[in-house]
């Protein structure tokens, strides 16, 4: 074989990379190239969802995951390496799914979710993959997929399975609505209770992962191309070899289902200053952000305390060492001129809630 022939073979190679998909029927190679999804966590589920979606050769990812990579994710996540250790999940995945398939683009963003990823961004991606491992977390991204009307698959695992959620319909049953009112009220306490990171481990597979992300992308690949899909949720039994579709409904009390309705588009984004914001706000409107930041820290035992806007903090007090307290926010109308919207937590293309005198109105940054 000479040069040439080896060459022309390799070129060949690529422009038939999904020459097999072709010959399933119904499969639409143009629909997935044109898919914008946004996968939020980056561990075992959402290797297996992501290196799915990438070789299936949907055209574009943005990854969200706060943490770095650790030896004990080596067992169960695909795309990671030993060279990979401490190094942030959501940039170790992109290179490995870049090698995998080159045509794809993928963007990262390496924050909890509710500051990695705004509003508008969920809104105009084509669907949401929930990857995450705690309820707190699940609700908080409900409520921001609720919020835009945009469909989602959730997915957790167990030792030997685990459940997959589609909510394909923004107006059908929503994650809040398999819970109790208990359950539910976990996104009322305070923003360090809802920290993901400080969740006990439990033991976890590379079987399982697997099992459910397959189940997982395969849903996402055939909503994409707009075929059938489960309505209810998949329950993967590994032990008895089943997986067994239970109906969900919508609960008309779940808290979850409100939905911004009219937005508008401003010439400020969040790397801009709240100086700016206020002049494209009506007069006297007081913005909002969707988690509280920190706009004081005190000490409960000298009498120190300090204007500090920003996410909340654990430092100690610089008279005392005691732990300082962080006194929170959601309202932004006390906030200096000079932060940064990216400071306060706030992500690309947000859409900030803001009280007027006319009511409740939706802005959404560019
Ligand atoms: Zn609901
Ligand atoms: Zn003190």
């Amino acid at each position: 074989m000479d040069n040439f022939t080896v060459l022309s073979h390799q070129e060949n190679f690529m422009s038939s990379r999904y020459a097999r998909h072709e010959l399933i029927p119904g499969w639409s190679q143009q629909q997935l190239a044109d898919a914008r999804v946004i996968i939020f966590g980056l561990g075992a589920l959402g290797n297996e969802v992501a290196r799915i979606l990438a070789m299936s050769g949907v055209g574009s990812l943005l990854l969200c995951d706060p943490d770095r990579v650790e030896e004990s994710n080596l067992s169960r996540t695909v795309l990671f390496r030993q060279s990979h250790i401490g190094r942030l999940k959501v940039e170790a995945a992109a290179g490995t799914l870049v090698e995998l398939n080159p045509g794809l683009s993928v963007e990262t963003r390496s924050l909890p979710l509710i500051h990695g990823v705004g509003l508008g961004e969920i809104r105009d991606a084509h669907l949401v993959l929930s990857c995450l491992d705690s309820r707190s977390a699940r609700l908080q991204l409900t409520g921001r997929c609720q919020l835009v009307k945009i469909p989602y698959i959730d997915g957790g695992t167990h030792p030997w399975g685990g459940e997959v959620r589609p909510y394909l319909d923004p107006d059908g049953p929503c994650y809040g609505c398999s819970l109790s009112p208990e359950d539910r009220s976990i996104t009322d306490v305070p923003w360090s209770c809802l920290d993901t990171r400080a969740e006990v481990s439990v033991g976890a597979a590379v079987p399982s992962s697997a099992l459910v992300g397959t189940w997982m992308g395969t849903i996402a690949v055939r909503f994409l191309m707009k075929m059938a899909c489960p309505s209810g949720t998949l329950r993967i039994d590994s032990s008895r070899g089943t997986t067994v579709v239970i109906p969900h409904v919508r609960d008309s009390e779940c808290p979850l289902h409100t939905s911004i309705d009219f937005v508008t588009k401003i010439g400020v984004s969040y790397q801009d200053t709240m100086e700016k914001l206020r002049s494209f706000l009506p007069k006297s409107a007081v913005p909002l952000v969707w988690e509280p930041v920190q706009k004081l820290v005190e000490c409960s035992h000298c009498n120190f305390y300090e204007t500090r806007w920003g996410l909340p903090s654990v430092d100690s007090c610089p008279q005392c060492q005691k732990p300082l307290r962080p006194r929170t926010t959601i309202e932004l109308d006390e906030a200096p001129g000079y932060v940064k919207l990216a400071e306060l937590g706030i992500p690309p293309r947000e859409i900030l809630t803001v009280r007027t005198v006319k009511g409740w109105q939706w802005f959404e940054l560019e």
